[in-house]
């Protein structure tokens, strides 16, 4: 295994399972020290082990995203230890209730924002300066098709809502630093993956016959590579294609 990622410092947000879990494991492989951010501290303490494992070094950050002071102290954080980020893969997510919009509660629609939306807005306010800071700065926004489609999406409406806010979000974000700065910033669909969230969205599947989150990951470690250049763009799993936004079908 290349230790391409050696002496990089690298914040995943929701690492504590699914994709989030393996890419924290995937950027550690290839030498990142991660700094991994979610609300399970058990589950940030398994991965921990895991990453000694593997000969790399974490930070746990038991965090909830809604918590947006907090991440403001993380950034302040960062800065007195580091001086720079080089990669933020900004992965949790909620997908909220599954029905009609009129039946949604006002709080479940604030919860649902908040963490996949305004937290990934607050965590760029947090970094912006320390991700320039870094000689190669990659950001990567684990995004969903439903963000595309939500015509065809019906009951996902705030899900799909949200998606698309973060996928304006990073557009935003790759234009304002693409000729500022060396970041790099990515959003990626990453199709069916066999997590808690799918089985949340389909009870009833064989979770055998959807892929491992330990499948994508590589894809996600890969836009985090110095040598990364593409910015502002939707990598789609499922067909493996690059997207300018609002690219896939
Ligand atoms: P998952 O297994 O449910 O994991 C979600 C992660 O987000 C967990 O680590 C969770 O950690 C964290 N999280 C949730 N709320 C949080 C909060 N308030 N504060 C901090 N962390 C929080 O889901 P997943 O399938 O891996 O999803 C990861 C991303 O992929 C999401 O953005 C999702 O929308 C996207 N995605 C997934 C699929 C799929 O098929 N799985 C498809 C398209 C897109 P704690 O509970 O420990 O806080």
């Amino acid at each position: 295994m290349s230790r391409a990622l050696e002496n990089r410092i690298a914040l995943v947000t929701g690492a504590s399972r699914g994709i989030g879990r393996a890419v924290a494991l995937e950027l550690a492989r290839n030498g990142a020290h991660v700094i991994a951010l979610a609300r399970t501290q058990g589950a940030l303490e398994e991965l921990d082990d895991d990453i000694r494992a593997v000969g790399s070094a974490a930070t746990l950050v038991p965090c909830d995203l809604k918590d947006f002071v907090a991440l403001d102290r993380l950034g302040q954080a960062v800065y007195e230890r580091w001086g720079k980020l080089d990669i933020l893969v900004g992965n949790a997510g909620l997908l909220g209730p599954v029905s009609p919009l009129a039946h949604i509660d006002p709080p479940q629609w604030d919860e649902v924002m908040a963490v996949n939306v305004t937290a990934n807005y607050r965590l760029i306010r947090s970094f912006d300066a320390l991700m320039r800071a870094s000689d190669a700065g990659r950001a990567v926004f684990i995004s969903s098709g439903a963000g595309n489609k939500a015509n065809l999406s019906p009951y996902k409406g705030l899900y799909a809502t949200s998606k698309a806010a973060l996928d304006a979000i990073a557009r935003t974000w790759a234009a304002e630093t693409q000729t500022t700065s060396n970041v790099k910033v990515m959003v990626i669909n990453p199709g069916y993956v066999r997590t808690k969230m799918r089985a949340q969205l389909m009870p009833g599947e064989d979770p055998s016959t959807v892929a491992p989150p330990e499948s994508v990951a590589p894809k996600i470690v890969a836009m985090c590579m110095p040598e990364w250049t593409e910015t502002g763009r939707i990598f789609d799993v499922p067909s493996d294609a690059l997207h300018n936004f609002r690219g896939p079908a």
